[in-house]
């Protein structure tokens, strides 16, 4: 016997009104009161048409949501009481994906000793100090990375360098733009770069070539003085803000060819997100803001416990609405997070891998070999290649193989797994010591974060819909952290 059963969704309210997040096709559609209903009770367990008889307009509103795949008819007499979630097709790219963005580290030298930093702390995976790898990128080095970044992008492509502290290499990364720009043109392809940077040694002339070559600029700090000065020191323990705010107010003052973007590692001990938020925005006059909890061993004094991510959750939901507010009386609002989230949505973004990490994405370490992305470069085990021999595709297919969503079996019944897809890499290794590792510890932020999201969104679908239709041609890249 023929019976409806509901598909994998999440349901959220909005606006006072009911909508629903339909995990296989990563839709989103307002509900009426009738469809409403029905699903819910079809999310009790499959029904047969004359069972669900006592709905009015019940043909009507089935077909409707037959129509967005909301529901779905089932055979009975199998026992089953709900659709298992359908895995997502488990297709690994058989072409070469073009590679969009490659992230120079032109040094892997920090003149910061940051307390969590994943690069030199103890949770780092590659030897900075006494292994192989040397400490500056060389010119040539740098050059060969554009021939292979050229060689392997469509028509666009973006370089980002990073560090270390990038700008520990300045002379290097000003001749890697100039040559860069030149073989894009002779290529007849598009080159865009940006760099992130702690900020301490800007000086007028980098701000006028930053500036002048539209190179965009995001700053790691972590919020007002008492806050930056608890981690992010120099080696003799000094705190870095009296360093930098100058600097940084000089940079966003005369460097006004692109935004300038803030990016916060959040800890156990700074959670602070709307005072960061406010300083960073009205103190100092960062255009947008990011916040990213640290990757760091559970162990770590620093590692945010299950009870910090509820914390962290409550003020992300607070400024999130912030957002909601300025976006529906067409103001400018820079908290980032909600604006990359939303516009994911909007674009219906269902991911098989949580990143471009491997594939549209790479990192290059200080001698040229190829990683994952720049939190694993240098990393040997990481390795998919050299800038000089190209990318190892056997590796990489090894690498796309073994990490698909289909391979993470807590994740193939998760309704936030369209945008999560298992979480970061990097996160993975650090805490489980395996980068196809779900990242189990975040699961409720995640969820949680993802339902507020969506619940602005259908705010936002009501309240003021012209500010999503930004979101059709947007094609920014996302700051690298
Ligand atoms: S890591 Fe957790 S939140 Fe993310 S998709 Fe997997 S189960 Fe869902
Ligand atoms: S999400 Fe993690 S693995 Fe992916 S690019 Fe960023 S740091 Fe690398």
């Amino acid at each position: 016997m023929t019976a409806w059963a509901a598909r994998e969704h999440h349901r959220f309210e909005a606006a006072g009104r009911p909508f629903v997040y339909l995990v296989p096709s990563a839709a989103i559609f307002e509900l009426d009161e009738a469809a409403d209903a029905l699903l819910r009770t079809l999310t009790d367990g499959p029904q047969t048409r004359d069972q669900l008889g006592h709905f009015e307009h019940v043909d009507d509103t089935i077909a409707e949501l037959a129509r967005v795949q909301a529901i779905q008819p089932i055979e009975r007499d199998t026992g089953c009481t709900a659709v298992s979630p359908p895995l997502s097709p488990r297709v690994i790219p058989l072409a070469p994906v073009p590679l969009t963005t490659m992230v120079l580290n032109v040094t892997n030298q920090c003149n910061l000793s940051c307390t969590y930093c994943y690069e030199y702390g103890e949770d780092k995976i590659v030897d900075t100090e006494n292994g192989r790898q040397p400490k500056f990128m060389t010119e040539e080095t740098a050059r060969a990375s554009v021939d292979f970044l050229l060689r392997e992008a469509g028509s666009a492509a973006h370089i980002t360098f990073f560090g270390g502290e990038t700008l520990m290499n300045f002379p290097v990364l000003v001749r890697t733009i100039e040559y860069a720009r030149r073989r894009a043109a002779e290529a007849s392809k598009a080159v865009d770069f940006s760099l992130t940077t702690n900020a301490t040694l800007l000086k007028p002339e980098i701000i006028e070539f930053l500036a002048e070559q539209r190179v965009g600029v995001t700053i790691s700090i972590d919020g007002p003085k008492e806050v930056q000065d608890k981690f992010r020191v120099f080696n003799s323990g000094v705190g870095s803000y009296d360093i930098v705010a100058p600097k940084i107010r000089e940079l966003i003052r005369r460097h006004r060819t692109r935004p300038i973007g803030a990016r916060v590692t959040l800890t156990s001990a700074n959670m602070d997100v709307k005072r960061i938020y406010r300083h960073l925005t009205e103190e100092m006059g960062f255009w947008e803001v990011g916040f990213a909890p640290v990757t760091t061993a559970a162990v770590r004094g620093h590692a945010i416990s299950d009870d910090g991510y509820d914390r962290m959750l409550g003020q992300f939901r607070d400024l999130a609405y912030d957002f909601l507010e300025a976006a529906v009386a067409h103001r400018h609002h820079g908290f980032s997070n909600v604006k990359e989230t939303l516009e994911e949505l909007h674009k219906g973004v269902s991911k098989a891998y949580p990143c471009g990490a491997g594939l549209g994405l790479l990192g290059v370490a200080t001698d040229g070999d190829v990683a994952l992305c720049h939190r694993f470069a240098g990393s040997d085990a990481h390795k998919v290649g050299t800038v000089a021999g190209g990318i190892d595709r056997d590796a990489q297919r090894a690498f796309l193989e073994k990490h698909h969503i289909a391979n993470k079996t807590d994740c193939t019944v998760c309704w936030a797994r369209p945008l999560c897809s298992g979480g970061c890499y990097h996160e993975a290794h650090v805490r489980y010591g395996d980068t196809g590792h779900a990242n189990l510890h975040y699961c409720e932020w995640i969820r949680g974060w993802t339902d507020v999201c969506l619940r602005i969104y259908g705010e936002l679908s009501v309240r003021n819909p012209s500010f999503l239709t930004q979101f059709e041609d947007a094609n920014e890249t996302s700051p690298v952290s």
